[in-house]
Order: structure tokens, then C-alpha cells, then sequence
């Protein structure tokens, strides 16, 4: 709704007529609902179809809602004191039914009228040989509703709301009078050229149909409309800010290739593979084009990001520049200064890791380091962030993120750089699907390492059920008596610390009875980081078989002759994480197995979960099963960002319409960057609003 920043729809709810001050103020406090544009842009999630009236003498127990045009016969108050009820006879002439109360007897039995002909609503359901509808919602019969044909929209309500009598029929009564009000002030915010080229309704059709539609087509046109509207908007932002960014950000210009062909000449480990290199020539073109670099990496685990970004690194400081790499948590800051540490030694340049666990000194002899331009590299924490981490010529960033740092974490990286911004390479930890990806990463380039080193294995999954525990552990045996060595990993029960470690300990003694003559390491939370990398080295050196742990090996674990990773109740880990966990073998060149253990009783997610691991090692393909599972709203990254703040469009199922509107989008920016076309004089207008009304907008001018 493209308005100056005062407009009827900034008009206090409270004069929507017959809601007044005391409701408008309760739905203040519960939906946050203030003006008219909230409470017009409070969507229903679902509709229930009242098209149809059924009969009594056709109801069927499969029926999810039933909705009946009858009269009401009698009623009467059955049992005593908290198992009182009231039994009302309803008849359509096809049969009797009957309609009954729990709660709110007094008034029901008020407002009921004896002979009265009514329209009922509710789920149906079977008792003895009697039809029964519990807590139905009652319409008296008039000559508007007689002929049926509408579909009731449902909103999300609060309890408190209800119990004032705030229901969903009252909201929509509500926003049927706004709407006949409002309709003339909605303003089409598309471009005529787009509502076209997409045969989308208008926005007035499409406002009014999402909460009123009157049959399921509009309703489903309507939707498509919003959605085509929100990810259409949510697009040219961030492609907007891309284009902003490399407009106004030179970067520096990094050619010299001295240390990096001594790299490749002498000290690379082992062959690229293909992607590798597409995805090294698409960064060091960038880092050629005197442009800010601002770049996402995917890949999956074990896909060898880590050289990828020792080698852009490299680049960086052939040239003069230093660079860092900051991780979301300790341990991957260790691991990732570990991998890195191993390159830059057999090259000769200096590397250091920075984290909340360095101490004074140590810290002093970084910052010197940085600032005479000694240490090439610095890796680690959120501490990378701090006033006194100052560097010589900061050139390269590095951002391994699980959860997206926010942009004002970036800006303070940029900020180290006073002359350059410097170029900003996102690593992602797992894979994400690709409308999460363009949603999220939008206003980056992305890069893809769609394929793993040659010469692995890959990993078979099996699913196995407890009962089958003592075949499971023979087959770990004859892995052992062959040299491997074994994962075995309890889940983190959420709700109790000390209820995950009991767990884990029982199981931690039931597989010290049955291997006997191996020896157990043991890795939990609770440890001391001193402890737990005791009997982690004690694994990687091969003196123990096998490691018991929670999942704290998520992250972090590195041993390429573990070659069997058992998942203990395997119903109780998500998705991402079972294939983290399964990441972490493989890795060397023996056949690698993932063994997921669960009960019988699974529901049908778990199901799916355990299937799609079963069927596939493909990370980016159980990121979509994922998605679709949990919805984005749930999936790891998404949660701290706030980018997806979307009202109708679901990534899980809207990919189509995201890449028409991702395609718009360019093309409109593409041709008309400054939308000087009246065809996009919407456009214009309706970012001149979103601006003046949302934070994502404020920062484009
Ligand atoms: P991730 O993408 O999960 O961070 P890593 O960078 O840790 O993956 O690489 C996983 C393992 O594969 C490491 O042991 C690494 O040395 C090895 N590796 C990476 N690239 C290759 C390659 N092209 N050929 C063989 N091994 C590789
Ligand atoms: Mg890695």
C-alpha cells in the first residue's frame, strides 16, 4: 500500500467501525495490531471451505469439518457438576444429530433459540450410532448465509482474545468493513509490465481475496500475487545493495602470483578437483577487478573448502595484504587454525589464532604482529572484532558462519581497512537450499563446490532398530579387527544437562561389557577443553577404538581412519545435523558406514529424516528435504537474521515464483537502475514507503 507516511491506512484501528478503543487496545497488546495497515496486512494462515453444506445422512468419520443447515429441535443439560454437559437435537430433515457443550452451558442455553434454523460447523464424529458435533460454531440461518458459498478465513488468535470473544469470524467481520472502506486507497505497487507478463491479479483484487476470496481459485490467485509481490520486493533489495556496493567500493587489486605458484608448484597436497578451481577462478577474478569482493562459498562437508581459502588467502598476501578468517565458535576457530596452520608452515608465512581464551601477552605480541604487517594471517572469534585488533593492510576477510553475523559485525570488519574495504569471502558450514540461499545470501555472489575429492567412498548409510543392536555391534567388531575405528554418538536431550550425561554413560558402560577388549575414549559437554582433547588425541593416535561422545564431534574432528559413525537414537537429531555428524567420516579411503539406531515407534518425519539419509549423501538435496520439513523459520542460520521476515511466501514450496521474481528484478535494475519508466513508477513509489517503514529498506538511498 503505497502512501505518504500519513494515510488512512496509518488511521489508529480503534475506528474501524463497531471495534472501539477497549478491543483495538487488546489487540495491541496480543497481535501488535495498531493501524490500518496491520490489520489489514494480517493475513489469514488457512480458510475453511463453507461452500458446501453437507447432510446429516452423508457424513462420513474422514470428514475434517462438516457444515449443516438444519433446525434445532431441543436440548437438554446432562450428568452433574464437572462432567455436566449440554445435549442439544439438531435435524436437516435427513437425520438427527447431536450437537453438545462442555463449557459456556449457561450461555449457550441463553442464546439458543428453540425451532431456531441454523447453520452448524464442526467436526463430525461417530457415537455409538448417533452423529455427534462438540463445541459447534452456530450461525443462525438468514437470507444472506442460506446459499452458502463462502470460505471462512482463520487467523492466528491468542486465547485471551478468544475468551473476549474475539474470534476469527469477529475478524473477518471486522476486515470486511475496512476493506469495502479501504479498497479505493490501495494502490498497485507491480509494474503494469510484470502483472502482465505474470497474468497477476491486482493488488486491490488480491488484498481483498486473501482475506475474503470467494472461491478457491481467487483465494490461490490471490496468494500467488502476495507472494510474486513480497519475494519480487525482497529481491530488488538485495540486488540493490549489490549493486550499490560495487558501484561504490574499489577494492584492491590483487595480480601477483609469486608465492602461489610456489604453492602449487611445491607444496599442494593433492590435486583440485574441478570445482575447486571454477570456484578459485570465479574469486580471483574478482579479487582482479578493482571491485569490493563480496562472495558466498558453498559446499558441502568434507567438499575441501579449507584449501579454497587458504589459496584465496594466499593471493591476498602475495600482494601485500593480510587477511583473517572468523568463526562462529571456538572449537571451529580451532579447527579451521589447525587446517590452515598445516598449509601456511610448508610455505613459510605466519599465521595466529585470536580468541576469547588468549591471554595478555599473547595477545600484545598479535597486535604487533598485525600492525608491522608480519603475521599474514589471523584467524578466530568474534574477538577478531575488537578496537585493538588493528592491521597493517587487512585485504581479505573470511566468514565461516553456521548463524549469519550481522551487518554491523561486517561493517566493523570493513572498518579495518581505512582505505579498502576489504574482500569479503562467506563460507557456509552446511549446505542451504537455494531459495534459502537467495534469500539470505541475495546480495552476494555465490560460489558452488558441487563435487567431492575423487577417490572417496561414498559413505553407506543404513538404518537399523534396537533390537538389532547385537548384529550391529558384530559388524563393529570386524571393522576394528580390520583397523578402523568407530563414532559412537548419543544425542544432547535438551531439556536436562545432567539427563544427556546419565545417557550417555549408560550407554558409555553397556559398549565397554560389550567390547571388553577395546579401549574407550569419552567425550561430553560437561568436560574441561584440557580433558576432552586428552581423549580426542588419544582417539586420533589410535589408542583408543572407540569414542563415545554427545555432539560435540559435530565440529571439529578430523580422523581419517575412523571409518564408522553410530547414531544412537537417531530420531532425536535433525536432519543437518545427522549429515554433520555423518561428515565426519569418510574422509579417508576405506569404505565408510553411517549406522542410524532408533525404536520402532517413529512418526512420519522422523521417517523422512532417516529415508532421506539412507538414500542420499548429497547435502545440498537433504537441505531441501529439510526446508520442506521445518520450514525456514527453523532452519539453522535463519534464526538471528531477520531477513526472512516473510508474511505469505513459504521457501519451501515458492522456489518457481522466487526465481521470476529474482529474474524481474535484475532485468528491471538492468535496464532502468534509476526507474525512470513510468512502467515502474510503482516501484518507486512503494520503496519510497517500505523505506519511510521497515529497517531492511533504510540503508537504500
Ligand atoms: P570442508 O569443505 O568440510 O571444510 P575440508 O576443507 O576440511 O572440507 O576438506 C576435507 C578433507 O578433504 C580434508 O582432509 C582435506 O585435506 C581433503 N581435501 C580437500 N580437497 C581435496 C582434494 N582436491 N583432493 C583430496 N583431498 C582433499
Ligand atoms: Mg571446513
Amino acid at each position: 500500500m503505497s502512501q505518504r507516511r500519513t494515510s488512512f491506512f496509518d488511521t489508529n484501528i480503534e475506528y474501524i467501525r463497531g471495534l472501539g478503543p477497549t478491543k483495538a487496545e487488546l489487540l495491541n497488546k496480543e497481535l501488535s495490531l495498531f493501524t490500518y495497515r496491520d490489520f489489514i496486512e494480517y493475513y489469514p494462515f488457512r480458510h475453511e471451505d463453507r461452500t458446501q453444506f453437507h447432510r446429516i445422512s452423508e457424513l462420513n468419520e474422514a470428514m475434517f469439518a462438516a457444515q449443516i443447515k438444519g433446525r434445532l429441535r431441543s436440548w437438554e443439560r446432562i450428568g452433574e457438576g464437572s462432567k455436566e454437559r449440554l445435549v442439544a437435537q439438531f435435524t436437516d430433515g435427513t437425520g438427527i444429530m447431536e450437537l453438545t457443550w462442555f463449557q459456556g452451558i449457561t450461555f449457550m442455553e441463553k442464546s439458543l433459540r428453540l425451532q431456531g434454523d441454523y447453520i452448524v460447523y464442526g467436526k463430525p464424529a461417530l457415537f455409538g450410532s448417533k452423529w455427534q458435533i462438540t463445541h459447534p460454531e452456530m450461525d443462525i440461518l438468514t437470507p444472506e448465509n442460506e446459499r452458502g458459498g463462502y470460505f471462512q478465513p482463520v487467523y492466528s488468535l491468542t486465547e485471551k482474545l478468544r475468551k473476549r470473544y474475539i474470534d476469527s469470524k469477529q475478524i473477518s467481520r471486522w476486515m470486511k468493513t475496512l476493506l469495502e472502506q479501504a479498497l479505493p486507497y490501495i494502490r498497485e505497487t507491480l509494474p503494469h509490465s510484470l502483472v502482465q507478463k505474470f497474468r497477476l491479479i491486482s493488488k486491490q483484487e488480491a488484498i481483498y481475496h486473501i482475506h475474503l476470496p470467494i472461491n478457491a481459485e481467487a483465494l490461490k490467485q490471490a496468494r500467488r500475487r502476495l507472494k510474486f509481490e513480497e519475494l519480487f520486493y525482497n529481491q530488488f533489495r538485495l540486488i540493490k545493495q549489490k549493486l550499490i556496493r560495487r558501484e561504490d567500493y574499489a577494492g584492491q587489486i590483487f595480480t601477483k602470483t609469486q608465492l602461489l605458484t610456489e604453492f602449487y608448484q611445491h607444496h599442494l597436497p593433492f590435486d583440485l578437483t574441478n570445482a575447486q578451481k571454477r570456484v578459485i577462478r570465479e574469486i580471483f577474478q574478482d579479487l582482479r577487478s578493482g571491485k569490493q569482493m563480496n562472495r558466498l562459498l558453498q559446499g558441502d562437508v568434507g567438499s575441501g573448502k579449507t584449501i579454497v581459502a587458504f589459496i584465496t588467502m594466499l593471493l591476498a598476501i602475495d600482494n601485500g595484504a593480510q587477511a583473517c578468517l572468523m568463526a562462529p565458535t571456538e572449537i571451529l576457530s580451532d579447527q579451521h587454525y589447525t587446517n590452515l596452520k598445516r598449509f601456511a608452515d610448508l610455505i613459510g608465512i605466519q599465521i595466529a589464532e585470536l580468541t576469547g581464551s588468549v591471554g595478555k601477552k599473547a595477545r600484545r605480541n598479535i597486535d604487533a604482529g598485525l600492525q608491522d604487517g608480519s603475521l599474514n594471517i589471523l584467524v578466530g572469534t568474534h574477538a577478531l572484532l575488537e578496537d585493538h585488533v588493528q592491521f597493517n593492510n587487512l585485504g581479505l576477510c573470511i566468514i565461516d558462519e553456521q548463524h549469519r553475523f550481522g551487518v554491523a559485525q561486517r561493517a566493523k570488519l570493513w572498518e579495518k581497512n581505512p582505505n579498502f574495504r576489504p574482500h569479503i569471502l562467506v563460507m557456509t558450514a552446511t549446505p542451504i537450499p537455494r531459495t534459502l540461499a537467495m534469500t539470505l545470501y541475495g546480495d552476494l555472489d555465490i560460489s558452488i563446490i558441487d563435487e567431492l575429492p575423487s577417490g572417496r567412498k561414498p559413505i553407506k548409510t543404513i538404518h537399523r532398530y534396537d533390537s538389532d543392536r547385537l548384529r550391529v555391534f558384530e559388524f563393529l567388531r570386524t571393522e576394528i579387527l580390520k583397523g578402523r575405528q568407530v563414532y559412537i554418538v548419543y544425542p544432547l536431550i535438551e531439556e536436562s544437562e545432567t539427563l544427556s550425561i546419565k545417557n550417555l554413560m549408560d550407554g558409555y558402560e553397556s559398549i565397554a561389557r560389550a567390547f571388553p577388549e577395546y579401549a574407550l575414549s569419552i567425550v561430553h559437554g560437561k568436560m574441561g577443553w584440557k580433558e576432552k582433547d586428552y581423549e580426542m588425541q588419544r582417539f586420533k593416535n589410535k589408542e583408543t577404538q572407540i569414542l563415545v561422545a554427545t555432539t560435540v564431534i559435530e565440529v571439529g574432528v578430523d580422523v581419517p581412519n575412523a571409518s564408522v559413525m553410530l547414531i544412537e537414537n537417531a530420531n532425536r537429531f535433525g536432519l543437518s545435523q545427522l549429515h554433520q555428524l555423518r561428515g565426519r567420516v569418510g574422509r579417508g579411503a576405506e569404505q565408510s558406514y553411517c549406522i542410524l539406531m532408533t525404536d520402532y515407534k517413529l512418526s512420519k518425519e522422523t521417517r523422512t529424516r532417516i529415508e532421506t539419509m539412507v538414500r542420499t549423501n548429497n547435502g545440498f538435496e537433504i537441505s531441501e528435504v529439510d526446508l520442506s520439513l521445518r520450514g525456514p523459520g527453523d532452519m539453522a542460520g535463519t534464526q538471528q537474521s531477520g531477513m526472512l521476515d516473510l508474511k505469505v511466501a513459504d521457501l519451501a514450496k515458492d522456489g518457481e515464483i522466487l526465481k521470476y521474481a529474482r529474474e524481474s528484478a535484475v532485468e528491471i535494475l538492468e535496464n532502468d537502475p534509476d526507474l525512470q519508466s513510468p512502467d515502474n513508477a510503482p516501484i518507486r513509489s512503494h520503496i519510497e514507503h517500505l523505506r519511510n517503514n521497515e529497517t531492511n529498506w533504510s540503508r537504500i538511498s
